[in-house]
């Protein structure tokens, strides 16, 4: 069986720029099921416990800086103080914090096939200045890591939507009792 489930969260920049219809919308196009929905403003605390904490997860974080000042020319060390992967990635982690609690998020879990995989395709690159036209991140941000990281703060790219089976069923968990997800 290849029915899966996965959580889709709605950034403050979504939910502010009045696009959570339309990221339901483009989830139920193509044929994906709403499950479980809710409205929550998020403490500190809890978007902390939510991202990773692990030294791996920072890293990957941190390249996605590192490869796009390669790209631009930029040094790392003259614009962050750091060239060190890991050490971005703790910084980008507290701007992280700082967005996902400035308004509301909307949280959701979808469900259909191959949703994981699937949910990923329609949300488009972690970089909106990269993500493909048609999806959400692409047609929705053009924000970039050199933009960001000079204004201290995280990539603002309207939607979350988990990486892996094992991520899906660790952040559904995080924010949804079994009681709340519905089979219909
Ligand atoms: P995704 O959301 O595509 O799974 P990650 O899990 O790597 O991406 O990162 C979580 C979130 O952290 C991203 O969606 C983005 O908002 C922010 N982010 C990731 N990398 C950076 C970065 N290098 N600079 C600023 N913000 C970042
Ligand atoms: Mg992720």
């Amino acid at each position: 069986m290849t029915i899966e489930r996965t959580l889709v969260i709605v950034k403050p920049d979504g939910v502010k720029r009045g696009l959570i219809g339309e990221v339901i919308s483009r989830l139920e196009r193509v044929g994906l099921k709403i499950v479980a929905i809710k409205m929550v403003w998020a403490s500190r605390e809890q978007i902390e416990g939510f991202y990773p904490s692990n030294p791996d997860w920072f890293k990957s974080v941190g390249n996605k800086t590192l490869g796009s000042y390669k790209e631009m020319g930029i040094d790392p060390k003259a614009e962050l103080g750091t060239d060190d992967p890991v050490e971005i990635g703790r910084l980008v982690k507290k701007w992280l914090v700082d967005y996902m609690t400035e308004s509301p998020i909307v949280l959701m879990v979808v469900e259909g096939n191959h949703a994981v995989e699937v949910v990923r395709k329609l949300v488009g690159s972690t970089l909106p200045y990269k993500a493909e036209p048609g999806t959400i991140r692409g047609d929705y941000s053009v924000d970039s890591p050199d933009l960001a990281n000079r204004e201290k703060r995280a990539i603002r790219n309207i939607v979350h939507a988990s990486d892996s089976p094992e991520e899906a069923r660790r952040e559904i968990g995080y924010w949804f009792r079994e009681n709340e997800i519905y089979e219909y």
